[in-house]
């Protein structure tokens, strides 16, 4: 089933293009990567297709419905509900704890404080930082941190979850965690998961890898499937 599509995207940045007619399919719960070196588009790709950005010209589908056409406050609900982001940084709340940055988008979305910090804690375990609950981000290594963001992008358990380089700030080691938790839940919860990478040490990690070429995919769309059992 395809969940997700881009359809002959185009967006540039004033006379800069970036994106010249791009079109793929997301197949649900499959782990796509999109590649290819700095520039090429990839992170305008992903805003594009998480509802954060409008194309120029295309269309981006979420389950058969336009999502470039929506409104931004309709976007803005779709990224808290069916979507979730993680970028390379995870933008943790400095002030507050790993399990109150986890807690968060259930408080928002209005689960009462007692059940949303039981299930923080549960996500917090799942991703292997349950002992650093209590933490602050600073107190937290980026591996760690990066973890807790996952569990935060992951709390609301999104359909579709957005990575744009995940792991990009982190050493090879806390990178390997990151994306072994993420493929493991992602699995598990049967999540489809869009990831934007330039190393193809990453995009080792998914399922399928579509390569961006100065703006444009390959002549098929389909990209090229990676064999399983990582
Ligand atoms: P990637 O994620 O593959 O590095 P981007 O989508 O960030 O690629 O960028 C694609 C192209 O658009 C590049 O030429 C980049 O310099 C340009 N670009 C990206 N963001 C902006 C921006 N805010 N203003 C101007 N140009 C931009
Ligand atoms: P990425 O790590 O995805 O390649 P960049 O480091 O290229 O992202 O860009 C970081 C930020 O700077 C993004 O918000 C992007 O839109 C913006 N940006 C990228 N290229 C340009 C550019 N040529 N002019 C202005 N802003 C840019």
């Amino acid at each position: 089933t395809i969940v997700l599509q881009a359809r002959g995207v185009v967006r540039a940045y004033g006379a800069t293009p970036a994106l010249r007619g791009v079109t793929l399919d997301v197949e649900e719960g499959e782990i796509l990567a999109i590649t290819g070196p700095s520039g090429c588009g990839k992170s305008t790709l992903l805003h594009c297709l998480a509802g954060i950005m409008r194309p120029d010209s295309g269309e981006v589908v979420y389950r058969g419905a336009r999502v470039d056409t929506l409104s931004e406050a309709r976007r803005s609900r779709l990224r808290r509900g069916d979507f979730g982001v993680l970028f390379q940084f995870g933008q943790l709340v400095a002030e507050l704890s790993a399990a109150d940055n986890v807690a968060l988008p259930l408080l928002l979305a209005g689960t009462g404080r007692r059940e949303a910090r039981t299930v923080a804690l549960a996500w917090l375990e799942r991703v292997g930082v349950g002992d650093v609950a209590d933490s602050r981000p600073g107190e937290m290594s980026g591996g760690q941190q990066q973890r807790c963001a996952m569990a935060r992008a992951l709390v609301t358990e999104p359909r579709v979850v957005f990575a744009d380089e995940p792991t990009g700030a982190l050493d090879t080691l806390a990178g390997e965690q990151v994306l072994t938790q993420l493929v493991r839940v992602a699995h598990e919860q049967r999540t489809t998961v869009v990831l934007v990478t330039h190393e193809a040490r990453v995009a080792g990690y998914a399922d399928r890898e579509i390569v961006l070429t100065d703006g444009t995919v390959d002549d098929t769309g389909l990209g090229i499937a990676l064999p399983a059992g990582r």
